[in-house]
């Protein structure tokens, strides 16, 4: 069996196709951009690299954005003060608070701030406890768990009645991605640092989401043959063959993967793209839902 390789970015184009049409509508009816405000603390050059794609994303889909990129040594106050702000600017209908922030602040009063309407990245925790509830919607879904969602749509991959497993259970990608699984009817198991016999979990599953940030950790001879494997992981290894020195791989070992399962996202450029283009489409769904509030208010 040869997989397919699946590269995200044109799925991801076929979305920011839509995005800019929904955008330019809102900028025409009322006379200004949609606006995605972005709080970046310290310099972290991974964190300052997001940010920057974050900001490039935004002009190309029509979008301003406005940062507030404070030093590491921030106060508690500062940041929050700057989410404050961002939340009562009439212009800006996104946040984004890159994560993570340094350790001296608390991150959960930081996304606990973030108004409940412009949280287009999902982080504030109302979001999130509406997506695992039965029956609930959240405004806005996390947005690598949403974009991995999409790629499995827009492969044709039965979810429902499907064994998923997932591998992680942060926050931001393990636990949200499994509760959307669980939506969309697979029977989910999450595995984690303290799973005892992750093989024995993942000889059965027909898919699995990869977010551990180990590279290449799983082996092929561990998946089922045909799974669909989508590969959140992005990890930073040495490679003295490349001009930069490093490269990123992800959390699944592509070589022996490939002859195994049928399908298997790229690492970088398959659910990366998904990420930024969901936080663009979630930005522009708050702008337009904002202003007919305030429209109808
Ligand atoms: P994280 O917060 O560090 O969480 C890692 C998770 O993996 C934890 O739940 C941990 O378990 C689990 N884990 C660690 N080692 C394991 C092992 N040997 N077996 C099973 N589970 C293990 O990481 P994250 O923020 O979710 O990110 C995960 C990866 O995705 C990273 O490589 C990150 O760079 C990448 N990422 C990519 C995108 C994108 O857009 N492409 C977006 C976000 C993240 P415990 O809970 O027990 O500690």
């Amino acid at each position: 069996m040869t997989a397919q390789i699946i590269d995200g970015n044109p799925i991801a184009e076929k979305l920011r196709k839509r995005l800019a049409t929904d955008a330019t509508a809102f900028t025409e009816k009322y006379g200004y951009k949609p606006g995605l405000g972005v709080v970046l603390v310290g310099d972290d050059p991974a964190s300052q690299m997001y940010v920057r794609m974050k900001r490039n994303a935004c002009e190309k889909a029509g979008i301003t954005s406005y940062a507030h990129i404070l030093p590491a040594d921030s106060t508690q106050e500062q940041v929050e003060d700057a989410v404050r702000s961002l939340n009562e600017d009439p212009k800006v209908h996104g946040i984004l608070v890159q994560l993570p922030l340094p350790k001296h602040l608390d991150e959960e009063k930081v996304l606990s701030l973030i108004s409940f309407e412009k949280d287009a990245d999902a982080a504030h925790p109302t979001n999130i406890g509406l997506l695992a509830m039965k029956g609930r919607e959240p405004l806005y879904k996390p947005c690598t768990p949403a974009g991995a969602m999409i790629i499995l749509q827009e492969l044709g991959v039965q979810v429902a009645g499907a064994n998923a497993v997932v591998l992680g259970r942060s926050n931001i990608v393990g636990m949200p991605v499994a509760l959307l699984l669980m939506e969309a009817n697979a029977t989910v198991t999450i595995c984690h640092s303290r799973t005892k016999d992750l093989q024995s979990y993942l000889k059965d599953a027909d898919i699995v989401v990869a977010a551990i940030g180990r590279p290449n950790y799983l082996h092929g001879s561990w998946l089922k043959p045909g799974a669909v494997v989508i590969d959140v992981g992005t990890n930073k290894v040495d490679d003295p063959t490349s001009e930069k020195g490093y490269k990123y791989v992800g959390d699944v070992d592509l070589e022996s993967a490939l002859p195994v399962v049928s399908a298997i996202t790229k690492v970088p450029g398959g659910v990366g793209p998904m990420t930024i283009t969901m936080l663009m489409v979630q930005t522009v769904q708050a702008a337009h839902r904002l202003a007919e509030k305030t429209e109808n208010a």
